[in-house]
C-alpha cells in the first residue's frame, strides 16, 4: 500500500481537488509545475540554503535525559521549536515563497487563524520582498491581537473576513474568493497538508525535511535509521507529515498521531476528527472531518489554536483509515499538565500544540529500550497567556 499521494492527489480514497471552476486555472498551473520546480537544482540550492542560514536548521534532535528516566524509555525531541518564528510552518513558507517566485507571480495572499501561519507567511513575503495580504476572521483579530501586530510590523495587510462565524473557515472562503479573482499574479500560500490537490503534497514535501534529518540525526547517536516510534501532533497535520515522511513505508517504525480532545471526545467541544469524523470535504479535498448529520461542519474546540481544526489533511485520514498509524487524542488538561511537566523536567516551554504530543507518555508504555522521537512542533511564547490563564501563575 502507498501513503503517499498518486499525480491525482489521492491517499487511498482521500484528498483530490474539489473546487470551483474558476480555480482550475489556479490549481492546475501548480499542479503541472510543482514537482518539476521542487526539482530543479537551483530551487533546491536557495531553498536549502535558506532552511540553513535563515531558519536555522537543521534543527537539534535533543535526547532528553530527564524525561526518558521518568517514562523508562529512550525519548528524542526533535526541536523545531528552535526554528526561526518558533515552529515549523517557516519549513513550508519558505519552499512556497521559492515556488511563487519561479511561477513569476508578485504577490501572496493566506488565510490564518490564530495568526501563527499568518506570521509565517508575512515574513518570507518580507525576506523575498513580495506583497502580502493575510486574511483573519474579525474575531479571531480581536483575539490575536500580537500576531496581528508581528504581521504589520513585517508588511502584510491583514484583512479582516467580516462573514459567518469571522473565523478561519470565513478567511479561508475570503481568500480563495481574493485568488479566482487574481489568478495571474498571484500564489495562495496554504499552511497546512489540507486543501486541494496538489497543496497536501507539495506541503508534506517541503516539511520532509524534519524526518530526513531525524534519519540522519539517529543514525549518528544510536547508530540506526529508524526510531520505534515517531510521534507528533495533529491540527490539518503538516508537521506530522513532515516528521513521518520518510519512515511511511518502514512498517518497523511506529506511527502515533496526537489530536485534541479538547474538554473530552463526548463533550462537543473537541477537535478530534479521527474519533468524531466522517467523510465529506472541505478547503477542497476528500477527508475526514466533524459534521453534523446533515454535513454541515462542527465548530471545532481546543485549548491550542493551532488544533482547533475540523478536520485533518487527506494524508493522516488514510494513516488513520489503513491503520498504519495509531491515533490517540489528548484533552487539554492532559496536554497543559504534560507542558508544564516538560518545562520542569528539560527546561523547555512548549506550544500547547506540542503539548499534546507530549501527553501521550502518560497512557502509552515503551520499553526500555524503545527509541521515541517526539516532534516538538514549537515553543510556548505565543501561549504563555493561555499557560498564566490555566495555571494561575
Ligand atoms: C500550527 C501549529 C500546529 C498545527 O499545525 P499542523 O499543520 O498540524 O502541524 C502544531 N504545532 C504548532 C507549534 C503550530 O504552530
Amino acid at each position: 500500500m502507498s501513503y503517499h499521494a498518486n499525480e491525482k492527489g489521492y491517499y487511498g480514497e482521500f484528498g483530490g481537488a474539489f473546487i470551483p471552476e474558476m480555480l482550475y486555472p489556479n490549481t492546475e498551473e501548480l499542479r503541472q509545475n510543482y514537482i518539476r520546480i521542487m526539482e530543479e537544482p537551483s530551487f533546491k540550492e536557495e531553498f536549502d540554503q535558506l532552511l540553513q542560514d535563515y531558519v536555522g536548521r537543521p534543527t537539534p534532535l535533543y535526547f532528553a535525559k530527564r524525561l526518558s528516566e521518568k517514562y523508562d524509555t529512550k525519548i528524542y525531541l526533535k526541536r523545531e521549536d528552535l526554528c526561526h518564528t518558533g515552529a515549523h510552518k517557516v519549513n513550508n513558507t519558505i519552499g512556497q515563497i521559492l515556488m511563487a517566485k519561479k511561477l513569476g507571480k508578485n504577490r501572496i495572499i493566506a488565510e490564518t487563524g490564530a495568526g501563527q501561519h499568518g506570521v509565517a507567511t508575512a515574513t518570507v513575503c518580507a525576506l523575498a520582498g513580495i506583497e502580502c495580504v493575510v486574511y483573519m476572521g474579525e474575531i479571531d483579530i480581536a483575539r490575536q491581537a500580537p500576531n496581528v501586530a508581528r504581521m504589520k510590523m513585517l508588511g502584510a495587510e491583514v484583512r479582516p473576513a467580516l462573514s459567518g462565524s469571522r473565523t478561519l473557515k470565513d478567511a479561508t472562503n475570503e481568500a480563495i474568493r481574493d485568488w479566482i479573482n487574481n489568478p495571474v499574479d498571484t500564489h495562495y500560500i496554504i499552511g497546512s497538508v489540507v486543501g486541494p490537490h496538489p497543496y497536501p503534497d507539495m506541503v508534506a514535501r517541503f516539511q520532509s525535511v524534519i524526518s530526513k534529518e531525524i534519519k540522519n540525526q539517529l543514525l549518528e547517536k544510536e547508530g540506526r535509521e529508524n526510531p520505534d516510534y515517531v510521534v507528533a501532533c495533529v491540527g490539518g497535520g503538516s508537521n506530522a507529515a513532515g516528521a513521518f515522511y520518510h519512515f511511511l513505508d518502514t512498517p518497523e517504525v511506529g506511527i502515533i498521531a496526537v489530536e485534541a480532545a479538547g474538554k473530552g471526545i463526548d463533550t462537543g467541544e473537541s477537535a478530534a476528527t479521527s474519533a468524531l469524523g466522517k467523510i465529506g470535504i472541505i478547503h477542497g479535498s476528500k477527508t475526514l472531518l466533524m459534521q453534523t448529520n446533515d454535513g454541515q461542519i462542527t465548530e471545532p474546540y481546543s485549548i491550542s489554536a493551532g488544533l482547533d481544526y475540523p478536520g485533518v489533511g487527506p494524508m493522516h485520514a488514510h494513516l488513520f483509515q489503513s491503520g498504519r498509524a495509531e491515533f490517540i487524542s489528548i484533552t487539554d488538561d492532559e496536554a497543559m499538565t504534560s507542558g508544564l511537566a516538560l518545562c520542569q523536567l528539560e527546561g523547555i516551554i512548549p506550544a500547547i500544540e506540542s503539548s499534546h504530543a507530549f501527553a501521550i507518555l502518560e497512557q502509552k508504555k515503551f520499553s526500555p529500550s524503545d527509541v521515541v522521537v517526539i516532534n516538538l512542533s514549537g515553543r510556548g511564547d505565543k501561549d504563555l497567556q493561555n499557560y498564566i490563564d490555566y495555571f494561575k501563575l
